[in-house]
Parts: C-alpha cells; structure tokens; sequence
C-alpha cells in the first residue's frame, strides 16, 4: 500500500467507503493517480466539478482574492460579495430574491427547516422516500435512508415521508402543523429518479392552498447538471425555498438557501462564520460566469442526448432501465452496481453508485465528445 493510503487509513476516521487509488491532479474531465495513471471522471465528485478540474478562470479568481482578502466577518459589507450575489441572482428563478449563503449543502437544507419553522409557525416536514437532503441533523431527519439515520436517533422529530411522485399519498400525509414540503426535482442518491411535471404543478398548489413552504433540493441538479440552469425550469413551477450547493463555486465550499418575498428573518436569528466568504464568493462569480459564457446547460443537454442515444442503441444485458436529464445519467442495472464501479476504474472510468443496482455517472459538463465515446465503448463492454 502506498505511503499516502496508510497515513489516510490511519488517520481518517473510518466513514468513507474508499476506492484504490491515489487521485493528486485534474484538468478538464480527467483524473490522474500518483502513479501518473489517467482516469475520465465520470462523478466529478459527485456533480461538483461542473465547469472542469483546474478551470482556468477559477484558478484565475481564487488566486487573485486568496492574495487580496480571503476572510471577511458578515457584518461587514464587501465587494466580492456584492458582485457575487449580484451574478447568482442574474441566473437563477426570478420569484426567489434573498439568499442565505453557506459552506455546503446540508447548511442550507438546515437553514430552509428552521426558516420554514420562523415563517409558519408551524413544526412538521414531509420528504421523498429515497430522497436524500444532508447529514446534519436537520437534514438527516428529512432524509430516507434507513443506514443513514440508525444510531443517530432521536432526530428532530416532525418528520414524514411518502412514495416520490406519488400525490395522492403526500395529499394524506399534510395536515394543519406541516409547515413544509422538502423534495428533490431528480432524486440523486435514490438512483435518478425523475420527478414528473404534473406530479410538482399539484404538490405546488397543495401547497399553496394549505400555507406550506414548498422547499426544492437543487443541491445535485443545478448549475447546468440537467440540461437546463436549474432542474426546476423543467417542471416549470416556483419553490418557496431553493437549496443549492455542490457545483455553485466550481469545486470550492459553497452553498446557499434561495428565498421568496415570503421568507422573511429577523437580524441575529441565524448567522454562519465562513458564509460567503469572499474567497468562496470569488469562486461562485467565475463558476456562474463560465457557465453562462459556455452556455453549459445547452451543452449538458446536447451531450446528454447524445449518450443516452448511443447507451440505448446497444443490446445489453445487464441493463434494466435507462434514465437521463441532460449529463445527470441513471443505469439501473439488475444485479449490484459495484462490481460495475469496481470494473470500470481498472478499465480507467471514475463513476458512483446510487443505492445499490443503480450505476450513476455525472461527468464534468466540459467533457469532450471523444470521451464520452470512450466511455460508451468500456460501458458495453462491461455491460453487454
Ligand atoms: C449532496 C447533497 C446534499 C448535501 O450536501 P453536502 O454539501 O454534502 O452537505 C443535499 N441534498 C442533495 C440532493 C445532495 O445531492
């Protein structure tokens, strides 16, 4: 074993499930381990590294602020900020206006809980089944996963959870105490499950008829993943509240809670020390605008297309379903997914799981044609 797995293992408090490899340097959509070895990254860290590993326009703003100012307390104004701020609002849904910035996702999923909380007065939460929302105690509550939660308990309690895309079942589940509905667009980890339109046009008016904050997890999706800047424009409804995070900063700490004109908190109520700080902020203004610049969404969806087309041309049989959104690829598979994962990085393919039959690869939206067929090559190979 390497000297760097040892120190690791040694050190690390044991959470993480590890793969073998020493992963030191990234450009574009490729990996290389110690051994100089080179891999296409098919996960981009789990849909972070959106824009590419070492994109030179982040690695351009976070030098030049790391050398001007890289911590500000939120009490003072800054300019990094302003500019930032301005940038985010310049992308996302129009109906939300205020943001609560954060350092990941789960802070903004447990800002949404206790802003849902302030705003209704009211105490409980419903959420997806295979849903997933943090590892925080708020988001964990809100979160499905039976391995996750166990030993953890007690949660915050108020928590329910109904079939995703199911709304005669969520109907039942609301009753005069939900203060909100928790749901991601496409589930993530639960295996690129793909909300429908009609299902969130209801759940949008369930909500607005019973006074509850309708809170829509972005935290996986946005950022160009699906094909469009925000899942949401998909299924063309407004969220209460928005979270986001993941690829926001390009692979740097960042996240934020979106709010409507309905979320309103008073001064000292909730507050964060790294927040939006103006290294993070310098991060997200150069992120957004290579998105935008590339228009990234549109090539999400054109390479999107592109390798669901060819996956489904092939005859493989071990293979059940399909899914895909833009570069958000789902394969369910009818045996165990990891045996895949583990065959596909010997053959120099980075991907994820996502529950356990599900194959899901997120590869950086810059990746290059010729890779993707370098992929779709090994994939039937491995799959056939
Ligand atoms: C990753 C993820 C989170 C949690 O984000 P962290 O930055 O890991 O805290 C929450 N919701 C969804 C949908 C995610 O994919």
């Amino acid at each position: 074993m390497s000297n760097y797995k040892s120190i690791i293992e040694q050190y690390e408090v044991d959470v993480y499930p590890r793969r073998d490899i020493v992963i030191v340097k990234g450009k574009g959509a490729r990996l290389w381990d110690e051994n100089g070895k080179e891999f296409i990254d098919m996960a981009s860290g789990i849909s972070v590294a959106n824009i590419g590993h070492a994109n030179d326009k982040l690695v351009e703003a976070i030098s030049n602020q790391a050398a001007t100012l890289i911590t500000c307390a939120n009490t003072f104004y800054n300019d990094t900020k302003a500019k930032f701020l301005e940038k985010l609002f310049s992308i996302t849904p129009r109906n939300l206006t205020k943001a609560f910035l954060t350092n990941s996702g789960t802070e903004a999923i447990e800002a949404a809980i206790k802003f849902a909380r302030l705003n209704t007065k009211k105490s409980k939460f419903i959420a997806a089944m295979k849903g997933f929302h943090g590892r925080t105690y708020g988001a964990l509550s809100a979160t499905f996963k039976k391995e996750y939660r166990e030993g953890f308990e007690p949660l915050v309690p108020g928590f329910s959870f109904v079939p995703f895309n199911n709304f005669e079942k969520l109907a039942e589940a609301v009753d005069s105490d939900t203060a909100g509905i928790i749901l991601e667009i496409v589930q993530g980890e639960g295996g690129i499950n793909l909300g429908q339109k009609e299902y969130f046009e209801k759940v949008r008016k369930l909500c607005d008829e019973n006074g509850i904050l309708l809170i829509i997890d972005e935290i996986q999706t946005g950022f160009c993943r699906t094909g469009k800047m925000f899942a949401i424009e998909h299924v063309g409804i407004e969220a209460d509240m928005m979270t986001i995070a993941k690829s926001m900063a390009g692979g740097f700490p960042m996240g934020a809670l979106l709010c409507s004109e309905k979320i309103k908190v008073e001064k000292s109520k909730h507050g964060s020390t790294f927040g939006g700080n103006p290294l993070a902020c310098a991060a997200g203004y150069a992120s957004i605008e290579f998105m935008v610049e590339e228009k990234l969404w549109e090539q999400a969806e054109a390479k999107g297309k592109y390798f669901k087309n060819k996956l489904e041309s092939f005859e493989l049989s071990k293979v059940r379903e399909i899914r895909v959104l833009g570069l958000m690829i789902g394969i369910e598979l009818k045996d165990k997914s990891q045996p895949v994962i583990i065959e596909l990085l010997e053959k120099g393919i980075v991907s994820l799981p996502a529950g356990t039959t599900v194959l899901r690869l997120l590869p950086p939206l810059v990746i290059s044609y010729e890779d993707l067929d370098e992929v779709l090559k090994v994939l039937y190979e491995v799959l056939k």
